[in-house]
């Protein structure tokens, strides 16, 4: 099955019309294929992409595009097996604000608060404890209860930057697509 078909199946209109709301297709759609050149193709990836331009397609606000697109990719990486571990700092469990600033660990593949992160300076991308309940939360939803969640625009852009570095850290290459819409 190519996951293409599935433009083929519904017409997406506001995709085709609307440049943001194609840019966010497009995100979806190039992180699909990259994905697939390193991993086998799986039906599930087919039922999220048709959720994700679904979604993108039904947008009221542009606002909602980051959104869309973070838990898309958030729960793209969870079928890949590549699920960051969000659930607390990986030395000693903790998630509170106390022991900020929490960071991302590339090489850990999941956060480190501030006490153990000393002795570890290699890459680190600042995460929130906030966005990453909200991320660790959208892990966890299943995509129709997705909806429930709120991520603001700051949270949205930290989400965002953190999954460019993990994702390149992942994919050893740039996700182009990206840039056409952040920086739109
Ligand atoms: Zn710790």
């Amino acid at each position: 099955m190519r996951v293409d078909q599935a433009e083929l199946l519904r017409s997406f209109p506001a995709i085709r019309n609307d440049y943001l709301c194609y840019a966010a297709a497009s995100l979806v759609g190039e992180l699909v294929q990259l994905w697939t050149r390193e991993v086998d193709a799986d039906p599930r990836i087919f039922s999220l992409l048709v959720w994700g331009l679904t979604g993108i397609n039904t947008v009221v606000a542009h606002q909602e595009l980051a959104q869309k697109v973070i838990f898309f990719e958030i729960k793209l990486l969870d079928i890949w097996g590549y699920r960051p571990n969000l659930g607390g700092c990986l030395g000693c469990g903790t998630m509170d604000s106390a022991a900020r600033p929490y960071h991302f660990s590339l090489g850990n593949g999941g956060l480190l608060c501030r006490a153990c992160n000393q002795r570890r300076h290699h890459g680190l991308i600042p995460l929130s404890v906030a966005t990453a309940r909200i991320l660790a939360k959208a892990q966890d939803l299943t995509t129709n209860k997705l909806a429930r969640l709120q991520l603001s625009p700051t949270n949205g852009k930290e989400a965002a930057n953190f999954l460019d570095y993990y994702s390149r850290h992942l994919l050893q290459r740039d996700v182009h697509s990206r840039k056409c819409l952040w920086e739109a």
